[in-house]
């Protein structure tokens, strides 16, 4: 059984966060042994070296390898890394954590940096916590002797409590000092010597019981109840660090599970968290199941923040990193240097890099192709055509933006399917990138601006 952390993740698959991927359901692989992707498959056209790359990471982090390990997708805007990505969340076991986070909600002003990442890193981490159920039902589940003193005589009463019914034996006035506890099961038949209050069990039947009964007035016979005894059952259920944190979190309780509104949480907290689970692994109770965290445009992290992810890669309780950025040398926030990708050097020197690349004409056709199904928008041949140019010309991510517009312009004329026409008039009505540039640089100076940098042609 997989709960909140793993569902919710699983859950970002269906939510507008992700809607622009909802066509993805895998990486489209051949199968697990060879990992070749097939050209169109799962929603996932092209791409090929860099979808096979990622199946071998899907491989290892299946296999449990790979904790502890980044890997940078770098390549231009629109070419598919936050796809890939997802391509390996839709892959993963039910119970495998995937947490996506965009670099930038990681300033919030509810916590700080290395909160909110270190609150991602063990979203990322699940817990299978096993857990054998001890009781079975009818199963003798509690001896109880209680002693109480009635007009001057000490009595004793024997409660046999099962799962399903609970009775009270009447041990008599007599004295009784001590009543060893032994595993009765329902059906079992015990003596309970009245002096010394020793429970033993005698075996299952009754009629040897009631021969014992006839040695001697010192021994009480009882036959344990009968119940359906079932058997056992081992129950598994994975939940993340971050969940365990946030239910032995004194402040905020379990309720902030459901709220999202998990503060910052002690780091004793979490020490004794890693502890715990660390006994419970020594003691085979639960196993440590490293999941993936997904970091889009990591380049929007701070220096401060990488130096944090680098630490966090060495933890025991580490989870696979996925950074994905669409930047070529830029400068590392934070400081005053540029490097490659915006990482620094020491972060950069630990990930694997799988860099993905343009698209061609066709693949952005047959992608924009996948998107009107999957929109559930008709185009003609036609329509779909220009899409596609516009897709090469402008960006995949426009000509796709484009795909429900022109549905809207084609309904408004009560027509089913979207036409040459109707894609063109949502192009004039909706600027790419470039045409907005165009505008800007005419009407600069009626516009009001500030004297920063001008970043234009890194897009995404
Ligand atoms: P950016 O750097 O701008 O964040 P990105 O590389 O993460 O871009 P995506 O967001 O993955 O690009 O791709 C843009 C759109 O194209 C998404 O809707 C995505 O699902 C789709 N897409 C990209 N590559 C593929 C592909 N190989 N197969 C199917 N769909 C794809």
């Amino acid at each position: 059984m997989a709960i909140a952390t793993i569902a919710q993740a699983k859950d970002l698959r269906s939510l507008g966060l992700v809607a622009s991927h909802s066509h993805i359901t895998g990486l489209g692989l051949e199968s697990d042994t060879t990992l070749e992707p097939r050209h169109i498959s799962q929603g996932m056209v092209g791409q090929l070296k860099a979808r096979k790359a990622a199946g071998v990471i899907l491989q290892m982090i299946k296999e449990g390898r790979i904790a502890g390990r980044a890997v940078l997708m770098a390549g231009p805007p629109s070419t598919g890394k936050t796809a890939i990505a997802m391509g390996i969340a839709q892959s993963l076991g039910e119970d495998v954590p995937f947490t996506m986070v965009g670099g930038s909600e990681i300033f919030s002003l509810e916590m700080s940096k290395t909160e909110a990442l270190t609150q991602a890193f063990r979203k990322s981490i699940g817990v299978r916590i096993k857990e054998e159920s001890e009781i079975i039902e009818g199963e003798v589940v509690e001896i109880q002797i209680d002693r109480s003193i009635t007009g001057g005589h000490k009595q004793g009463k024997l409660t046999i409590k099962t799962t399903d019914m609970e009775t009270v034996y009447d041990l008599g006035t007599k004295m009784i000092e001590s009543l060893s506890k032994e595993k009765v099961l329902a059906g079992d038949v015990v003596s309970i010597d009245k002096a010394s209050g020793a429970v033993t069990k005698l075996g299952r039947s009754y009629a040897r019981a009631r021969d014992y009964d006839a040695m001697g007035a010192d021994t009480k016979f009882v036959q344990c109840p009968e119940g359906e005894i079932q058997k056992r059952k081992e129950t598994v259920h994975t939940v993340s660090l971050h969940e365990i944190d946030v239910i032995n979190s004194r402040t905020q309780g379990f309720l902030a599970l459901f709220s999202g509104d998990t503060g910052e949480i002690r780091s004793e907290v979490r020490d004794q968290i890693n502890a715990k689970v660390g006994e419970w692994k020594e003691e085979g109770k639960a196993e440590i199941c490293p999941g993936v965290l997904f970091i889009d445009e990591v380049h929007m992290l701070d220096i401060e923040s990488f130096s944090y992810i680098n630490r966090a890669l060495e933890d025991d309780l580490a989870p696979v990193v996925i950074m994905a950025t669409n930047r070529g040398i830029s400068r590392t926030r934070g400081t005053n240097y540029k490097s490659p990708h915006g990482l620094p050097a020491d972060l950069l020197d630990r990930v694997i890099i799988i860099s993905t690349s343009p698209y061609s004409p066709d693949e952005i056709r047959e992608i924009l192709h996948i998107r009107a199904q999957e929109e559930e928008v008709e185009l003609s041949p036609d329509a779909l055509a220009i899409l596609a140019k516009i897709g090469v010309e402008s960006s995949l991510r426009y000509a796709a933006n484009l795909i429900a517009v022109s549905h809207l312009v084609a309904a408004k004329r009560k027509a089913n399917t979207v036409d040459v026409d109707d894609v063109k008039r949502s192009y004039t009505l909706f600027l790419d990138k470039d045409r907005s540039v165009e505008y800007l640089s005419q009407y600069a100076n009626r516009y009001i601006g500030d004297s920063g940098n001008v970043e234009l042609s890194s897009g995404g």
